[in-house]
């Protein structure tokens, strides 16, 4: 038996490497869960903040998905101090996959302009700090610590 990976890391035109799917996904299928490899002193551009004071770095395929304004996964607190990524909409095979990083950084220096290319994209992402209140709202899925500011 042929276990077939889900999911493939490989170049993208614009973004470096980048997290593409190899199967179909359905509205609220777990795709990715993360673990914390390390704990990074401070905020890095392939850090993630899991809450005001914390930044962690994670294991591969996590820490190889694209930002997106408008993003198929998003995320949630996991088990293991990191977070599950959801999948936000049906997903088709071969579709990258992406997250919004405004939904887990306070204050976010990955991204300073952004190429995702879609519809309502916010050319900056900053952070969730700078989020108005009309966009903090359409998010349904952000790292937990965020519930507080
Ligand atoms: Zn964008």
């Amino acid at each position: 038996m042929t276990e077939v990976e889900p999911l493939l890391v490989c170049t993208t035109s614009s973004k470096g490497r980048g997290v593409f799917a190899r199967r179909s996904w359905q509205v609220g299928d777990l795709v990715i869960s993360a673990r914390v490899t390390a704990l990074a002193a401070e905020r890095t551009t392939h850090s993630f903040q899991t809450s005001i004071n914390t930044h962690c770095e994670f294991d591969e395929p996590a820490r190889l998905v694209n930002h997106s304004c408008d993003p198929n996964l998003g995320i949630r607190d996991n088990e293991f101090g990191a977070f599950d990524f959801i999948a936000l909409r049906a997903i088709a095979d071969r579709e990258e996959l992406t997250w919004d990083y405004a939904t887990s950084e306070y204050h976010s220096i990955a991204v300073p302009e952004c190429h995702c290319g879609t519809a309502v994209c916010r050319r900056t992402i900053p952070g969730y700090k700078y989020l108005t209140r009309t966009q903090r709202s359409r998010l349904t899925h952000i790292a937990g610590y965020l519930a507080d500011y």
